[in-house]
């Protein structure tokens, strides 16, 4: 039941309540050791909320957020800054993540050096991380302008695994890099992935990408999960109709196989104000009545968990 609400920049009205932007309301979701959840939506939809929320660099407003059983919402200062080391994030932009500041060396240990390692120790580790993302020992004297798009997303990665993590949060770690670049890390997480035996929680607008790299995906909108499968089932038979339009953007893999692509009318509404009801009958082709009004409760069915009042037949 993760929630998250921001006070939003826009002006009170007269005496009216301080208007809020609901950024992500009532999430559920469990993580399986070992996969790679996608967490896909559009720009906007609180995904990124979810994954900084995830990692506790955003304190819910409501919820729980269990890491092996014990609740890190409810964690502060030194019992949550223990708990850290088991989950990191890297983020979209390398070049803005990253301080312009430090060598390549001084970023991949600066986790390191919080965690009072001690120098021996601590430049063994920085050179191990270095050959295992893929980046020569030339590249610690280095600063981030003197990398490469990749290879910033590379020093990101060897930042987040300095502590051995066992999870973790991606959000959009590709998007900025170019296509040919993408498949290298996209590849190298992979690699990391078996090694280490770690989890994954892949943020993306790219479907694409995600089809590639996901074991299950899981689908936002405007602040809420929609619809959530396995990565087969998610996308060969959507039953949200939400998903089923973000699908038939996507590409096919074989050419040849037709789809019809749905274009969705108006844009996403505000989070400050969310429609009532299901929050995507504004654009939804099958909306009726009782989707103005009632809310749609994520709930199992089949293959599939998703929130809606007329979903999309199961396949045969
Ligand atoms: Fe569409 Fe209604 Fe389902 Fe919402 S609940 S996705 S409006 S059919
Ligand atoms: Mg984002």
């Amino acid at each position: 039941n993760l929630t998250k609400h921001f006070p939003s920049g826009a002006r009170r009205l007269l005496g009216g309540p301080r208007p809020v932007v609901h950024a992500v309301d009532d999430v559920s979701l469990s993580l399986r050791r070992g996969e790679t959840l996608g967490l896909v939506g559009e720009s906007g939809c609180g995904k990124s909320t979810v994954s900084r929320l995830m990692v506790r660099l955003l304190e819910p407003t409501r919820g729980r957020i269990l890491f092996d059983g014990q609740d890190i919402a409810a964690m502060r200062g030194a019992e949550l800054r223990r708990m850290r080391r088991n989950f990191q994030i890297v983020f979209q932009d390398p070049y803005s993540a990253l301080n312009a500041r430090f060598s390549g060396r001084d970023l991949i240990a600066e986790p390191l050096d919080i965690a009072g390692t001690d120098r021996r120790t601590r430049e063994a580790r920085v050179r191990q991380l270095v050959s295992e993302v893929g980046l020569a020992p030339a590249h610690l004297d280095r600063y981030p302008h003197e990398f490469s798009g990749g290879q910033r997303q590379r020093l990101g990665i060897a930042r987040a695994l300095a502590l051995n993590p066992r999870l973790l949060v991606l959000d959009e770690p590709v998007s900025a890099l170019d296509v040919s670049v993408q498949a290298q890390i996209v590849n190298l997480l992979g690699d990391l992935q078996a090694e280490h035996e770690l989890t994954y929680v892949f943020v993306s607008h790219d479907l694409s990408v995600v089809r590639h790299i996901a074991t299950r995906v899981a689908v936002m909108y405007l602040g809420q999960l929609v619809e959530l499968a396995d990565k087969e089932t998610l996308f060969s038979n959507p039953r949200h109709p939400y998903t089923q339009a973000l699908i038939s953007a996507v590409p096919r893999p074989r050419p040849g196989a037709r789809r019809q692509r749905i274009v969705l009318k108006g844009d996403v509404p505000s989070p400050i104000s969310p429609p009532a009801g299901c929050r995507f009958h504004t654009r939804c082709p099958r909306a009726s009545e009782r989707c103005r009004s009632e809310v749609p409760k994520l709930r199992m069915c089949g293959a599939n968990s998703f929130a809606c009042h007329h979903p999309l037949e199961a396949a045969p």
